[in-house]
């Protein structure tokens, strides 16, 4: 049979699926955007070939938080917490973060997740059709939604207009297309969306079929500050507006309580942990360990570049699992497997997207991408998972499929110029196209 792509000769090939199949020396067909055969596939002859020796080849990571148009606001805010964080951030977006900026900050963003083997990305930020636009054509698999605050944010939009987006928001995302992915709204957090306003959100949710993702107990004072404006913890005031289910990414959760923790596990709602970001921001340590013992699906994240300054999923990798075991003081406390589960078909299961794509299985979407082990650092290669957690990095992506289309060729996009991406951001942040109020 002749199919688009074969990847060959794989030192391993880590499928993520649910027996946790890991296959050495072998291959995957790819055929019409979808995974035909893995393992033996010499059967096969294709339209291009892709050697992978000494290479390890796994599902593509899946980012489950991020703000990809804050690119454009990498290293502005430094050395402050999250509050301080917000003033400086929500100060430089008025100036620069219009649609142009967006756009542009969204494409930059799409192409250092694909360089470093992030295949999707839940993504939030305002004016969502001009970010989904930038990252499409990038080819990066990508999911957003109107972001929804109680006052006018950056983008100047009152309430209602917010909900006339909504409306119109199933058609916007069929026009530009790109690889499948699901509606998602988007209200910021509990504390800056009220009571009835996030009941609203439920109800408009319902209508086009949406997923919810929202920022939840990132630090004590968050909590505090909500409790303070509308009398409870933000787990407890989602799961009143009906918000609370197993279309619900919380992103963040740093600061549970035990309340909290059962009614996110009841919900069969995700997480989506971003210790980069919650590390730097001195936010604290999210008990990852505890919350998968729970049953609760927890993913990895990196969230925005204004607060974790990269999109490096490998580092978030690294971080997750050392974070888990220092926060329980068990060196066994998780194991390397486990961590790129939940950055493959854990993320997946968050966007409600497991049967589609996470894991290398035939039948399944092909977001494949192929680590080149053939370096020091990775030598020699004993367990794959081990090596991609604690010893590789984003720089050893080669190659990065997502739904079979290849947008990543030996470490250079197929679908942009990377130096017009570069400069294009460059020249907007500097302000020499004018200022960005369009
Ligand atoms: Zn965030």
């Amino acid at each position: 049979m002749n199919v688009d792509t074969l990847i060959k000769n794989a030192r391993f090939v880590l499928t993520c699926d649910e027996q946790r199949t890991v296959l050495e020396q072998a291959g995957i067909a790819i055929n019409d955007g979808r995974i035909v055969a893995i393992g033996n596939v010499d059967g096969f002859t294709a339209t291009r070939m892709i050697d992978a020796t000494d290479c390890i080849v796994l599902p593509g990571l899946i980012n489950l938080h991020t703000h990809l148009p804050m690119t454009l606001l990498r290293g502005i805010a430094e050395n402050v917490d999250l509050q301080g964080f917000l003033e400086r951030v929500w100060a430089e977006e008025a100036r620069i973060m219009g649609p142009k900026g967006t756009y542009l900050g969204a494409r930059l963003g799409a192409l250092e997740a694909l360089l470093s083997g992030t295949t999707t990305a839940l993504d939030m930020y305002f004016h969502p059709e001009a970010a989904h636009r930038g990252a499409v054509e990038v080819g990066l698999r990508h999911a957003i939604g109107p972001v929804f605050f109680d006052f006018p944010g950056p983008d100047g939009l009152e309430w209602s207009e917010r909900i006339e987006l909504t409306h119109s928001w199933p058609s916007l995302v069929e026009a530009i297309g790109g690889p499948h992915v699901p509606l998602y709204l988007m209200p910021h957090s509990p504390l800056i969306v009220n009571p009835e306003h996030l009941q609203q959100i439920n109800e408009l949710a319902r209508e086009i079929d949406a997923r919810i993702n929202t920022h939840t107990s990132e630090n004590d004072k968050e909590n505090a500050d909500t409790i303070a404006a509308h009398g409870d913890r933000p787990t407890a005031l989602l799961r009143d507006s009906g918000l609370l289910d197993e279309r619900t990414t919380l992103a963040h959760c740093v600061r549970l309580n035990d309340d909290d923790r059962v009614a996110i596990a009841d919900a069969g709602a995700s997480i989506a942990h971003n210790p980069g970001s919650n590390l730097k921001l001195a936010s604290g340590a999210m008990d990852l360990v505890g919350y998968r013992e729970q049953g609760i699906t927890v993913g990895l994240g990196t969230d925005g570049c204004s607060s974790s300054n990269d999109l490096d999923m490998f580092a978030v990798l690294r971080l997750a699992a050392n974070l888990a075991r220092l926060v329980h003081h068990d060196p066994a406390a998780i194991g390397a497997e486990d961590i790129v589960r939940a950055a493959t078909i854990d993320g997946a299961s968050g966007l409600g997207m497991a049967d589609r794509i996470g894991s290398i299985e035939v039948g399944k979407e092909a977001d494949v991408i192929i680590v080149d082990a053939s370096v020091p650092h990775l030598t020699p290669l004993r367990d794959p998972f081990t090596a991609l957690v604690y010893a590789a990095g984003r720089s050893d992506v080669r190659d990065v499929f997502v739904a079979g289309e290849q947008v990543i060729a030996d470490r250079l996009p197929t679908k942009v110029d990377q130096r017009e991406v570069m400069e294009a951001a460059r020249a907007h942040v500097e302000g020499r196209h004018g200022e960005d109020k369009s």
